[in-house]
């Protein structure tokens, strides 16, 4: 979705493992191209949201998730895809069923990088920028990292959230696990 934020990274990351994709920037992107999988990518939650409804693609978005399309949220992307948002009133694709709390590090750990265990995966490099976490996940949701004692990637099904951005590491474990769900 190359709406706003950090997407040409991510389309770098798939560049790198050798997937063919295309950016979302109109309904007919959305309505017109065959697609496995799609990334809601970083940026601003609430600018991307509403870029969504402006261009209407909020409602063709939020059916096809619902018919199962899997989608990897990152950062920005784990906020629009969350059933609530704890210190915000917009509620947006409620693709997951957690409770985001967004700029949840507090602002001198507003960006950071750490390296912690990923579930299934092993330690990865993750990095942090004015980042949300997960304050509460409902039972059926996959908890895959923890970073400070707080829930930093989940999985419901075929979404998948990360508070941190893996497509500005060198690390493509995690859209390796995405293409796994794909
Ligand atoms: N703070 C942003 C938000 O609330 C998310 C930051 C990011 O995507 N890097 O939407």
């Amino acid at each position: 979705m190359a709406l706003q934020g950090g997407f040409i990274e991510h389309i770098h990351a798939l560049d790198r493992l050798g997937i063919p994709s295309f950016e979302i920037r109109q309904k007919a992107d959305l309505e017109n191209k065959p697609l496995d999988g799609l990334i809601l990518p970083g940026g601003e939650s609430t600018t991307i949201g509403k870029l969504l409804r402006e261009l209407d693609l909020f409602e063709p978005l939020r059916q096809r998730i619902q018919k199962g399309t899997p989608v990897f949220g990152t950062c920005a992307g784990l906020i629009l895809l969350s059933k609530e948002i704890a210190n915000d009133s917009n509620q947006y694709l409620s693709a997951i069923d957690i409770t985001a709390q967004r700029n949840a590090f507090g602002r001198q750990l507003g960006s950071f990088h750490t390296i912690a265990p990923f579930a299934g995966v092993g330690e990865i490099p993750m990095t942090f920028i004015r980042a949300p976490f997960i304050a509460k996940a409902a039972e059926g949701v996959e908890i895959l990292a923890e970073v400070q004692n707080r829930v930093v990637a989940a999985r419901q099904g075929s979404i998948l959230v990360t508070a941190f951005h893996p497509e500005l590491t060198e690390d493509l474990s995690v859209h390796q696990y995405f293409l796994d769900l794909c």
